[in-house]
């Protein structure tokens, strides 16, 4: 349902939470949060129900300054703790929020579960972030890349991956994205609501879109690789 990431400087947690606040508007029904910590290891923690319940079991210690969260609604799968995103691959490596639906979700997990891999959650999601996770590719775009290519249906995502800490990478079909320039900080959201009290500076993806965000940089490409044209525009609001 709702997503926001933010890669900079600042003190990350307090800034996504803040975000989920600011789309609460939408409905949701559970909450959840992923940080890379000071170790340089994923952090992650979700919860169902409200954003302040979310907020309420982060631990005493939970600094970064990259980090992704999500408001979920559910399409596949109860609302409960396991169900909310982010999703982590198997080895707790790369996580993924998701809004939209993954169409061949059952299909895709049935080859999986095959090969080994255990599901922790009931989700159409967590497909894809098993198949970010087992891609072979060398670069953080490519194994989304690779693995876009075997989803059918709608999704914004935003990826993050223990090795490559330096960015997040998103993508769109059908499912909005939105980066958010800042001052060596970048910002993403599924609804500019989210955006908007820390730049107005925005760069909306079209479907078949990806970009890399890193905190003084992005890029914007398709999901074939090649590269797209992404001029900031300013948003008028009214806070
Ligand atoms: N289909 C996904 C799920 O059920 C994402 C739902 C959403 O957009 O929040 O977890």
């Amino acid at each position: 349902c709702g997503i926001v990431g933010y890669i900079g400087k600042r003190d990350v947690a307090p800034l996504l939470l803040e975000g989920l606040q600011r789309l609460e508007y939408r409905g949701y029904d559970s909450a959840g949060v992923v940080i890379t910590g000071k170790s340089g290891v994923l952090k992650t923690v979700k919860a169902k129900g409200r954003v302040r319940e979310l907020e309420a079991r982060i631990p005493k210690r939970f600094a970064g300054t990259t980090g992704i969260a999500h408001t979920r609604w559910a399409t596949h799968g109860a609302p409960n703790d396991e169900n909310a995103h982010p999703h982590l691959d198997a080895e707790g490596k790369v996580a993924l929020v998701h809004n939209g639906i993954i169409d061949n979700a059952d299909d895709l997990r049935a080859k999986l579960i095959a090969d080994g891999v255990e599901f922790t959650s009931e989700t159409d999601s967590e497909v894809v972030v098993h198949l970010i996770g087992r891609s072979q590719a060398d670069t953080l775009e490519a194994k989304v890349q690779e693995a876009l290519r075997r989803v059918e249906g709608t999704y914004g995502i935003a990826v993050m991956h223990q090795d490559f800490p330096d960015r997040i990478v998103v993508a769109r079909n059908g499912s909005p994205v939105v980066l958010g320039i800042g001052d060596k900080e970048m910002f993403v959201a599924s609804d500019v609501a989210a955006l908007v009290s820390h730049t107005r500076q925005v760069v909306t993806l079209d479907d078949g879109e990806m970009a890399t965000l890193k905190a003084d940089d992005f890029r914007t490409y398709t999901t074939e690789g090649s590269s797209t044209s992404a001029t900031p525009t300013t948003v008028e609001w009214e806070a």
